[in-house]
């Protein structure tokens, strides 16, 4: 593999909008857009559209939603394949002018019928060349009425081979790669063709993509040969495990990366997770954006499947909760408070935030909790009252009620001092106050500190509920 110098690199992420940005793809992205990153190139976005019936306008923009979300943004593009039909067209005369493609009027039925026959003799299903001119060959009279394919003249001896990124040198014998239609009868172009046609107009030095298209790739190459094009270099990433060890799938719960937005992830903890699926720098699990685009180098992809992890997830997740500041969690987390039904203005919700945020693993957990302080107040239900509050419980809260009017500043430090003076005065232990006054002010038996939940609700709000129970 050459090392590139800086600036002339150039990757791209070619994703067919026939679904979501799922995780692989994203994976993918990440990988591409870090490497052009790290030698301060150019990533590029190109929608592959040329399968009108399975793409839709709402997968395309699901996928920018996706790289919007992940802050991959593109330097170029997006590209689209359908807007660029007229230069495919243009680059198919050329090759059929020069010579490296021809017309081939063979039916698909006569073409199953060559397969079959090459099947029969133990070889491998293919075009037999009937419309490959050679030097001396007399070709077959035009059927009439009948559309050719456009055919790519495939170098018939010799070896094709690169020396990919991630897996190491792959070669594959010439004789075995069909002769490939690059145009249909109606003209349109193929997918390997329109791929090859991109990656050569977009200038595109390093490809790295899925390792399902390890096949499409001696293709690709040769007639990117023949059109006298610069061959790319080329890395196949290996797919996604699921936990279960089968390949990554909807079974595995939330394929989207957009799902993971709504389930409560961070964007900075998905790229720092996504990273670590197939790329490492020694043992470093956490590390920034910035970090992962100054230390990313293809040496260091692997080569084996990745295994998906969630509970690394949530675990990657917890931790850049836990390093956000408490203000932009309160504003990540304030509309999914409404989606609770709750109202985020009912309380300072960073102070909420900051008591919440050591134990959540995600923003929607943070939520959750934060309902404590933004839904409307439920007072117990009787049992949990009639389990829980007996006399001496009355009488401690009234006078704590009254101790709290009278404490000089409202702080989780004065309340604490409060609560563990009176435990001290009484000679009784902690839950003998704290659970009265969780299930009196909070209705719920169990709250997070009890002193920080009594000082973010206010005193106002805690004498009145004290008064009212
Ligand atoms: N459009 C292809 C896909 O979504 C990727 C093609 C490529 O990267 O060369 O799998």
């Amino acid at each position: 593999m050459t090392t590139p110098t800086t600036s002339s690199v150039r990757t791209r992420f070619a994703p067919s909008p026939t679904g979501y940005l799922h995780l692989g793809g994203a994976r993918t992205a990440l990988f591409a857009w870090a490497f052009a990153r790290h030698h301060q190139g150019v990533f590029v976005l190109r929608i592959e559209d040329t399968d009108v019936a399975r793409s839709t306008p709402q997968a395309v923009q699901a996928i920018l939603d996706g790289m919007a979300w992940l802050g991959m943004q593109p330097d170029e593009g997006p590209f689209y394949q359908m807007q660029r039909m007229d230069r495919y067209r243009e680059v198919i005369a050329r090759m059929l002018a020069e010579g490296s493609a021809y017309h081939c009027y063979s039916s698909p039925e006569e073409v199953e019928a060559m397969r079959e026959k090459a099947r029969a003799a133990g070889l491998k299903p293919r075009y037999d060349g009937t419309w490959r001119p050679e030097e001396g060959k007399t070709l077959p009279p035009i059927p009439q009425g009948r559309k050719p394919v456009v055919r790519f003249r495939t170098p018939q001896e010799g070896v094709t081979r690169w020396d990919d990124m991630i897996k190491g040198p792959i070669s594959f014998d010439n004789h075995e790669l069909d002769d490939l239609i690059i145009a249909r009868p109606d003209g349109t172009p193929t997918y390997n063709f329109c791929v090859v046609v991109d990656d050569w107009d977009m200038q595109i030095t390093h490809v790295l993509r899925g390792d399902d298209h390890v096949n499409n790739t001696p293709r690709q190459i040769n007639i990117l040969r023949a059109l006298g094009a610069t061959v790319p270099e080329y890395g196949h990433l290996p797919m996604i495990l699921g936990p279960d060890g089968e390949k990554l799938s909807k079974r595995h719960g939330a394929v989207s990366v957009m799902e993971y937005d709504t389930d409560g992830y961070l964007p900075d903890a998905m790229i720092n997770y996504l990273a670590r699926l197939g790329w490492s720098h020694g043992d470093d699990e956490i590390f920034s954006r910035e970090q992962m685009v100054e230390w990313f180098d293809t040496r260091n992809l692997t080569k084996s499947a990745a295994q998906w992890d969630p509970k690394k997830l949530n675990w990657v997740n917890a931790h850049y909760i836990k390093q956000c500041s408490n203000e932009a969690l309160a504003e990540y987390v304030a509309p999914r408070i409404v989606k609770l039904g709750g109202d985020p203005q009912a309380v300072a919700l960073p102070a909420v935030m900051d008591l919440l945020k050591d134990r959540a693993e995600t923003l929607n957990q943070l939520a959750e909790g934060a309902m404590l302080f933004c839904a409307p107040h439920a007072p117990a239900d009787p049992d949990l009252m009639a389990a829980h509050i007996d006399d001496a419980a009355r009488a401690l809260l009234a006078e704590f009620a009254d101790k709290a009017k009278a404490l000089p500043e409202w702080t989780p430090e004065s309340v604490d001092g409060l609560i563990k003076d009176m435990l001290a005065d009484h000679g009784v232990k902690m839950p003998k106050l704290a659970i009265p006054l969780r299930i009196v002010v909070t209705g719920r038996k169990q709250t997070p500190s009890i002193s920080a939940v009594l000082a973010i609700l206010g005193r106002e709000c805690v004498l009145e509920r004290l008064a009212a129970a």
